[in-house]
């Protein structure tokens, strides 16, 4: 008899954010549809977190297939120093057209990690290029930028970063603006503009710190204080992006844009791996020289994939049809409902919204953390639910593609009340 997946995967993988002494069998899945996953008995799960965040329009969605099918059987890759192709100027002329007015210049790379590696080094290499090194950078706390070493800096230091704390460069941290704070965060950035490269930050939403929303208003508020100290702004949309908080960017909730734009995850719709970092002139404009070590020295071989490209700009295509953002508005109203309905549970501390996502976090007897057993408990309740939500600690969220249907969300919520009322 062949051996399940999950026996093969177990003897040889080694899988991400897992211990793998203590880890459940993987569920090994054979097919997507639509908001579903299937696994190889034939259960079906809604995808309730999008798959990490990245499927925005459903699994083996058929347009983009089709275009990734066409763009295969064309150009499936090409060096990306000293050549070009279609998918990936199109691509660029079409992000553009949608991206905040101040963004000029596309630099593709591989996921959101090294998108945010472009970012940090485009700003650290805009100050020596000028010949006025400014070294650090500044950053929220509970801030999550990726994986990388770069991106790892940049996110606020606890368990997931902890072995490598003493290798990882400084940054200046501050709390996310509030109407109590936000004077005394612009006097910190006033004080130290002169070694502060650039301020990195998740708008409204930090993803993984918890689900944490705070208001644009302030934010405008700091992002307008750092222009006025030269300090470059690096909005890292890699999570929301794409419609998920409501708009297309969470930036465009804001009057003050940013220099730097972060893409990834929803950016293919999730069928590929790719990331952009967007950059205004001013920033590009700084390493156009005679002198050669001016030059920005980044690339990955697979930059600006076609293949990759291409699913980009059919997701784009399938983002930008009226009824797509009819079911974004769809799904934050229904969030807003539930999130009105259930916001009085004696279990839950904080209920919150923005856009298509929801957090609901549960109120807990000290032990909140990521490894707490709750979250366990919760995850493996909603799996056999036949629902995919992976808590963050004591914070379950549901960040669904934007095909979900009402009926589907209803399922969703008719469950997390039941596990209200059993854990
Ligand atoms: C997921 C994420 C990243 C990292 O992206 P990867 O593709 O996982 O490397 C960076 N920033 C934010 C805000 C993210 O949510």
């Amino acid at each position: 008899m062949e051996s399940s997946l999950a026996q093969r995967d177990k003897a040889i993988i080694w899988h991400p954010y897992t211990q793998m002494q203590t880890a459940s069998d993987p569920i090994g899945i054979v097919k997507g549809e639509g908001v579903y996953l299937i696994d190889e008995s034939g259960k079906k799960y809604i995808d309730g977190v999008s798959s990490w965040w990245v499927n925005i329009h459903g699994h083996s969605h058929p347009y983009i297939a089709q275009k990734v099918s066409e763009q295969l059987s064309t150009l499936e890759h090409a060096i990306f120093a000293g050549f070009t192709h279609k998918p990936a100027v199109e691509l660029a002329e079409g992000l553009l057209k949608i991206l905040p007015k101040s963004q000029a210049k596309i630099f593709y790379s591989d996921n959101g990690s090294t998108a945010v590696e472009v970012a940090l080094k485009m700003c650290l290499q805009y100050w020596a290029n000028k010949e006025q090194p400014r070294l650090k950078v500044l950053a929220f706390n509970n801030s999550y930028h990726g994986d990388t070493f770069g991106a790892m800096a940049v996110s606020a230091r606890g368990a997931f970063n902890a072995a490598f704390e003493s290798l990882l460069f400084e940054v200046v941290y501050i709390d996310t603006p509030n109407a109590g704070n936000i004077d005394s965060l612009k006097l910190q950035i006033a004080e130290r503009k002169a070694e502060l490269s650039s301020f990195i930050y998740e708008p409204l939403v930090q993803g993984s710190g918890g689900m944490l929303m705070y208001e644009p208003q302030y934010l405008d508020e700091l992002l307008a204080c750092c222009k006025e100290n030269g300090v470059f702004t690096i909005a890292d949309e890699v999570m929301t992006g794409f419609g998920r908080t409501g708009k297309l960017f969470a930036s465009d909730y804001l009057n003050h844009q940013p220099d730097i734009v972060c893409l990834s995850k929803g950016l293919t719709g999730g069928t590929m791996a790719l990331g952009v970092t967007s950059c205004s002139q001013k920033i590009f404009d700084a390493f156009l020289s005679d002198d050669k070590l001016k030059t920005f020295f980044h690339g990955h071989s697979f930059t600006a994939n076609p293949i990759a490209c291409s699913a980009a700009l059919a997701s784009m295509d399938i983002l930008l049809r009226s009824e797509t953002f009819e079911s974004i508005a769809r799904i934050s109203e229904s969030h807003n409902r539930f999130a009105y309905k259930i916001r009085a549970h004696r279990k839950l501390k904080d209920v919150r919204q923005t856009g298509t996502i929801l957090a609901l976090e549960w109120e807990t007897d000290g032990n909140s953390s990521y490894f707490s057993g709750l979250r366990d408990t919760l995850y493996s309740f909603f799996l056999q639910e036949g629902i995919i939500l992976r808590p963050l600690g004591n914070i379950i969220y549901v960040l669904p593609p934007y095909c979900i249907t009402n009926e589907e969300l209803e399922y969703i919520y008719s469950k997390i009340e039941v596990a209200l009322d059993r854990f």
